[in-house]
């Protein structure tokens, strides 16, 4: 390791392969790995040329800045889908940079008409339906005036409508009834649309736990995300070995400060934490501001925690502050400043995962890797 307090190291390597494992599991549709919010914390670009040399075909995008960003860092030979914007986005950008378009709101489409036709070419639109999330598609009450509106734009050449699409609320709880009933929602979405005249290409509905748990979602296009970055989306079913699926991303320091202490010390801001006992404590320099979970503040210094120092798992011993968070490595450590600390990696060795942060800050592992702050630097391997 080098001089760095802190870095995260990628495995682009774990992401081919955890690509490759999700298409397996769907071998009858096309892969479009999500790589929205800087690939899940991740990196953009290079987890998406990775994820393209492990078979994807497609990459989703939320942000428009995002879509725009991979193509103009090259990547060009792969489907592009972006969904999430407000009036005023650079659609026209979108358009010119042959990147798909979703449409969930009826002056969505009115935008992107007009956006197609400044750009002088066709843009490729997906229709969002919102089948039961209530987040951003259209309910049905407004598919019939805007899939009417679409077809007309498509006869004069200046729209194709080559997707359907939607996204669920409980596919991270396999056999949730909601599943299924938004599952009938987007089939008879899909019926209606087709009937309308519309020669789709893909229909899509399944996030990476649909992809893992229900083949019957897949329909021509799975979507990806957190699995392809090795983190189960289903946890409480089985970890990524389950599924075929390494976490991409370790995220280490080095200690700042191995120090004695007595008896009694109160710990970090507040003294939440005490030492039991005479003892060494060690800092370690990354807290909230690096991503360092705020709620695993610790009041017990728990062994088994999800710090790993020196082959041992130890827990945070008192507030997580801004930068560092203090460890209690106990009297005896041989540990001293410089020593390597992880926070989360692939667990393979019996370390740390993000998913065993997320169940001591009671949150969910995607929150974790996407927010390791951006002065932590990036390495990839
Ligand atoms: N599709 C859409 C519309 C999303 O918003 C997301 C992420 O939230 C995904 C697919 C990928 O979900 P996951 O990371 O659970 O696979």
């Amino acid at each position: 390791m080098n001089d760095f307090p802190a870095r995260v190291v990628v495995d682009l390597g774990a992401v081919r392969q955890n690509v490759r494992s999700l298409a397996a599991h769907a071998p009858t549709a096309q892969v479009m790995t999500v790589v929205k919010a800087d690939a899940y914390g991740h990196g953009l670009v290079p987890c998406a040329l990775a994820a393209l040399e492990g078979g994807a075909t497609w990459l989703g995008t939320a942000q428009v800045s995002e879509a725009l960003h991979l193509r103009r860092a090259g990547v060009t030979g792969a489907r592009v889908l972006t969904w999430l914007y407000a009036p005023g986005a650079p659609l026209r950008e979108a358009v010119e940079a042959d990147v798909d378009v979703s449409v969930a709101a009826p002056w969505a489409l009115d935008e992107l008409v007009a956006a197609a036709r400044a750009a002088g070419r066709p843009a490729r639109v997906h229709l969002k339906v919102d089948t039961g999330l209530s987040r951003n598609g259209l309910v049905p009450a407004q598919l019939d005036g805007v899939l009417a509106a679409a077809l007309a734009a498509q006869a004069e050449g200046v729209l194709e409508v080559v997707g359907v699409w939607s996204h669920l609320a409980y596919a991270d709880d396999p056999g949730h009834p909601s599943v299924r009933a938004q599952a009938a929602v987007f089939t008879d979405a899909v019926a209606a649309v087709e009937r309308a005249g519309a020669r789709l290409e893909v229909r899509h509905l399944a996030n990476s736990a649909a992809t893992l748990t229900a083949p019957d979602l897949h329909w021509d296009l799975v979507r990806p995300g957190i699995a392809a970055y090795g983190i189960s989306p289903v946890p409480q079913v089985g970890g990524p070995e389950r599924f075929g699926l390494v976490p991409a991303m370790t995220f280490e320091a080095r200690l700042a400060t191995v120090k004695p202490v007595p008896a009694g010390a109160g710990v970090s801001y507040g003294h939440e934490y005490t030492t039991p006992a005479d003892t060494v404590l060690g800092v370690v320099p990354v807290g909230y501001a690096d991503g360092v979970p705020r709620h695993a503040s610790g009041r017990s210094g728990a062994l088994g925690g999800p710090l790993q120092v020196g082959g041992r798992r130890l827990g945070v011993a008192g507030r997580v502050c801004m930068d560092q968070v203090v460890v209690d490595l106990g009297a005896g450590a041989r540990e001293v400043a410089g020593d390597r600390v992880v926070l989360w990696g692939p667990g393979t060795d019996g370390g740390p995962t993000a998913q065993d942060w997320a169940d001591v800050a009671g949150t969910i592992a995607y929150e974790l890797v996407t927010r390791v702050g951006a002065r932590v630097p990036r390495e990839y391997v």
